[in-house]
């Protein structure tokens, strides 16, 4: 099997998002699929999402074994690791869709807004790691001060968070830089709706007739 490219690869998501909403999910756990798979993966995506139990990648996109190459991390941060394991993959098996999941209600995002406004439980050194990583973009959107809805603070932290951890990827690594620029590579936010299942793809997303993606805020 050839490799999809970016723009093939975000429409497989999209319809496997689809069945997985409209209850026609596959189900793709199939053993001679395994056995397939001994001797190499070609993952047509990367997806860095959060560990949030209600957001498995593989089941909200209606993929199966060797399809996605998953990073889960509390916030869907980008911390070396996570910069490495995609480097790994776009790298190793040519993979060429990048997406970095948030979603509604996020926890790690709620953490953060709770200890910006000094309403926070005690946290211990490691789980203060992640709040940092996702501080920076949340204190932003506190800043606008548009927002006083704790929910909508809420919604458009997550995105604002997305937002950073895809802009990371794409400039916080020479390699991913690389292939962004010169090989096909495309790094996309989106957010998954607890409440609808739904993956929105609003950050980066390639437009349907030209070959790079619109540039990033
Ligand atoms: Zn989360």
């Amino acid at each position: 099997m050839t490799m999809l490219n970016a723009r093939q690869a975000l429409e497989r998501l999209r319809e496997g998002n689809l069945r997985f909403v409209s209850g026609d999910a596959s189900g793709h756990s199939h053993p001679t699929r395994r056995a397939d798979l001994l001797n190499g993966q070609e993952p047509f995506a990367v997806i860095l999402g959060c560990s949030d139990s209600r957001v498995p990648a593989e089941l909200v996109f209606d993929q199966g074994f060797g399809d996605l190459f998953v990073i889960r991390v509390a916030g869907n941060i980008v911390a070396p690791s996570q910069v490495g394991s995609v480097e790994f993959a776009a790298s190793r098996f040519g993979t060429r869709l990048v997406v970095v999941m948030g979603h509604s209600q996020c926890g790690a995002i709620v953490a953060t807004l709770e200890s910006l406004q000094g309403r926070a439980r005690t946290q211990t050194g490691s789980l203060r790691f992640i709040v940092n990583r996702v501080r920076p973009s949340v204190e932003k959107v506190l800043a606008t001060g548009r927002t006083a809805n704790p929910d909508a603070l809420i919604r458009e932290a997550v995105r604002a968070n997305v937002r950073v951890s895809a802009n990371q990827l794409r400039r916080g690594s020479k390699l991913l830089q690389r292939l962004v620029d010169k090989d096909g590579l495309v790094i996309v936010g989106a957010e998954y709706s607890l409440e609808t299942g739904i993956v929105d793809f609003f950050d980066g997303v390639p437009s349907p007739a030209g070959s790079q993606p619109p540039p990033s805020e």
